[in-house]
Formats: structure tokens, sequence, C-alpha cells
């Protein structure tokens, strides 16, 4: 099954950008996921193919426009793949959204650019805002890049044995434990003994606890959010396949 990603923008040249690169270039060419741009600009009115337009109630910038977004929209068709609107916001992205999406169809992404985009637009066609943190970019594209990037990773063969979907920082709702490889000694830090001890028990336990004293150090809040204690036992089902 392809992941399949359609991204809405009126800058389609930064697509795939980094993508087209790395284990994400090589899957893409591989067919493990496609990617189609759609140019808004192209359902944009009149001579200079207007997609905004000034706010309602006054205020600075411009809105993207709810007909011309409509009409781009549309112009995919029906099929059951979710419609995201990259938003600041929208609910922030998890890694728990990103094993569900990537185990599903793919994904249609609208990238929002100037104040954002007409609210009627975001009810009428259903779409579900992601953000990608409390920060503002100045467009949804990079964020769209970001979303996709974390999906593909997941996808199957892209990355092989480097995902453990046990061990990632997030997964059981913990950081990763600390990485070490050689030289053995580097500019006087030592690799921490129990690593080179051999003993798999005792070294699983040592890298539980590194995770955990980091979760408690740095992100608190994961320990009690638990987003992914459930996905280890119960993985996202895969969709019916398609072409
Ligand atoms: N005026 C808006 C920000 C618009 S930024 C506000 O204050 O909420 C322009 C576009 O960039 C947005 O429509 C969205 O598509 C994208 N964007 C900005 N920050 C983002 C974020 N943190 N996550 C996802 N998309 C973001």
């Amino acid at each position: 099954m392809t992941f399949r990603a359609t991204v809405l923008t009126i800058f389609p040249d930064m697509f795939p950008g980094a993508l087209g690169m790395s284990l994400a270039g090589k899957a893409l060419a591989a067919g493990t996921w496609s990617l189609e741009t759609i140019d808004i600009r192209d359902f944009g009115i009149g001579v200079h193919r207007q997609v905004d337009d000034t706010p309602a109630g006054g205020g600075p910038g411009m809105v993207m426009k709810a007909d011309v977004l409509a009409r781009a929209i549309d112009s995919i068709g029906a099929d059951d793949r979710p419609r995201l609107l990259m938003s600041p916001r929208g609910r922030p992205l998890t890694q728990r959204r990103v094993i569900d999406l990537a185990a599903g169809p793919g994904a249609v992404i609208l990238c929002g650019r100037f104040e954002g985009v007409d609210e009627r637009l975001i009810e009428a066609r259903g779409l579900e805002e992601v953000s990608v943190g409390d920060y503002v970019l100045s467009g949804g594209e990079i964020a769209a890049l970001v979303l996709l990037d974390a999906c593909i990773r997941l996808l199957p063969g892209v990355m092989g044995k480097a995902v453990s979907a046990q061990e990632e920082s997030f997964a059981q709702g913990l950081l990763e434990y600390p990485h070490f490889t050689r030289p053995q000694v580097f500019e006087g830090r030592p690799i921490p003994g129990i690593l080179l001890s051999g003993d798999h028990a005792k070294i699983a336990a040592w890298r539980r606890s590194e995770a955990e004293r980091l979760t408690r150090e740095r992100r608190p809040d994961l320990a009690t959010r638990g987003d992914l204690d459930s996905v280890l036992e119960n993985p996202p089902k895969k969709g019916p396949s398609k072409a």
C-alpha cells in the first residue's frame, strides 16, 4: 500500500524539498509513498489568480479565500484520506497521531499562508487542524514537511531495523535513553561501563532508568500524558489494501 500525500500550497516548489533526499527520497522513488502537489493559485480568481483577500472586520494581513480553497480541495475528488490543515491553532502533533496516520492511506494537507484561511472553509470541508508546535511559522509548508517526514520514516521498509517502536523517544511516554559509540573515551569522558559489560538484562535496565530520569527532568508532562502506552499493546490496524 502506497502512502499517498496530496499537498495544497501556493508554493509547490517547496515539495518534496528535504523529503526528496535521503531515506524519504529513496522511498519516494521506490513508490513507498507518493506526492502530489496542487497549486492553489491554479484555482485563483481573475488574471492575477487571486487567492487571498482582506479580513472581514478589518485588521492586518490577508486571509485565504474559502471559494478558491474549496475548488482546489474538490479537484482531488473523494477518498478516505484524512484532510488536514496545518495550523498553530490545531491539536499539537504527537507520535501517537503520526503512527495512526502512517498506518493509513495517506493525507491531504492544506498549507496556510498570510493570516490563515477563512473559517467557513475549515468547517465546510471538515478539515482537521494540526499544529507542529506552539510557535508561528510563516506558512504551512514546512509544517507539512515535518508531518510527512515523521510519517514516512515509519512506513514499512523505509528505515528497516533502525525504527523500534518500543524504544524511540515517546514510546511508552518516555524520552529515549542516551546513546554512545566509539571511541571508548572522548575528551576524558568514558562510555558508561555497563554498556560494555555484555550483560543485556543489566543494559536494558540501565537504559530504562536513564529514560525515566531524563523524562522526569525534562518532560514531566509526558510521564502523565501516556500518549503511547496503549499503542504498543494495540498497534494501529492497517487500512484495507488499495492501489
Ligand atoms: N495568524 C495566525 C498565524 C498564521 S501563520 C495565528 O495567529 O494563528 C500562516 C500559516 O502558517 C498558517 O495558516 C498555518 O498554515 C501555518 N502555520 C504557522 N504556524 C504553524 C504551526 N505551529 N503549526 C502548523 N502550521 C503552522
